[in-house]
């Protein structure tokens, strides 16, 4: 899958940033092995995208190739790890946006596709749609040819034995302390000036009755534009939903001339944060300057910069 190259830029600048996803991830609620597998998973993937971008990779090339990379890694809650649904079983949801063209592609609500984010751009690149849900989707990603598993491929015992802990429980607050919420994203700009977002997730643990989050949702979850910025958002979906979180950055950028950071942080830490919507989200502007406000107690997250400097954090 490979985006046809277009001019470059004169003063070529590239960056990228992840997240794992946020919640209360604190130093005594992560043992220090926990933290380091989540520690050299993130800057594998940091690694493996930069080394991408400093060959000429486009940005949609690269934040799915990270994007899949957390999706096979059992650590977060996408693809492989994702958390469970109310009845016992996984159900995905992805997006992806090129900020060049303006265009985007999603799936939501599928138990058998290994990579969501992959099946969102082929949704993007190979059918006249944005967004296919369920078993549509299920069958369009079979027809081209993408990699179909069992829905038990998705199990992981961690993710199991809070859902079990949690109906054990019956009261799902108990059992969700620790890590409330988990999704994965990247950000990327490639030296041809181009933005690109991508995210992906297994929802919010016991979701029930076909229950959708921002992730999927084009301006929610994900959004990029290269005239301004390219956002992927982690938390509670529904505040993410009801503030259109992705876009809100973007537009507070191309309307009011905000930078990134000040953007991103007016949308998590003010806006949000008063309607008590908790999470973050990873941003990267046009120029490359990197943005990752959060509202929760923690967040999975790394970057590389456009000076080569690379970090990964996860408490505040
Ligand atoms: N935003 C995701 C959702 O609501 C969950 C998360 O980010 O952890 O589905």
């Amino acid at each position: 899958m490979n985006t046809p190259p277009h001019p470059i830029s004169p003063n070529a600048t590239i960056a990228l940033a992840i997240h794992g996803g946020a919640g209360n991830i604190t130093p005594s609620n992560l043992p220090p092995n926990q933290e380091q597998a989540y520690r050299d998973a993130l800057t594998q993937v940091l690694e493996t995208g930069h080394a991408l971008l400093c060959q000429g990779g486009h940005s949609l090339d690269v934040v799915e190739a990270a994007v899949r990379l957390l999706e096979d890694s059992p650590l977060f809650n996408a693809g492989k790890g994702a958390c469970f649904t109310y009845e016992g079983r996984n159900e995905l949801d992805a997006s992806i946006m090129d900020g060049h063209t303006l265009q985007a592609g999603a799936v939501a609500g599928v138990t058998t596709i290994r990579n969501p984010i992959s099946a969102a751009r082929a949704v993007m690149e190979r059918s006249p749609y944005v967004l296919l849900i369920g078993t549509g989707a299920e069958s369009f990603a079979a027809d081209q040819g993408l990699e179909i598993v069992e829905p038990e491929y998705f199990y992981t015992r961690r993710q199991y034995e809070r859902w079990e802990k949690s109906h054990q429980a019956r009261e799902e607050s108990a059992s969700l302390n620790g890590e409330k919420f988990g999704t994965v994203g990247a950000v990327a700009l490639d030296s041809y000036g181009d933005l690109a977002a991508a995210t992906s997730t297994g929802g919010m643990m016991n979701k029930r009755y076909g229950r959708v989050g921002d992730s999927p949702i084009i301006g929610a979850g994900t959004y990029a534009n290269n005239a301004t910025c390219a956002v992927s958002a982690t938390g509670h979906g529904e505040h993410f939903l009801c503030n259109v979180v992705a876009y809100d950055i973007a537009a507070l950028m191309e309307y009011k001339g905000l930078s990134v950071q000040d953007a991103a942080e007016e949308v998590v830490m003010h806006k949000l944060a008063q309607r008590r919507g908790e999470g973050g989200v990873i941003a990267i502007g046009k120029n490359g300057q990197v943005a990752m406000p959060f509202s929760s107690v923690g967040m999975y997250r790394g970057s590389i910069t456009a000076d080569g400097q690379m970090s990964v954090h996860m408490f505040k």
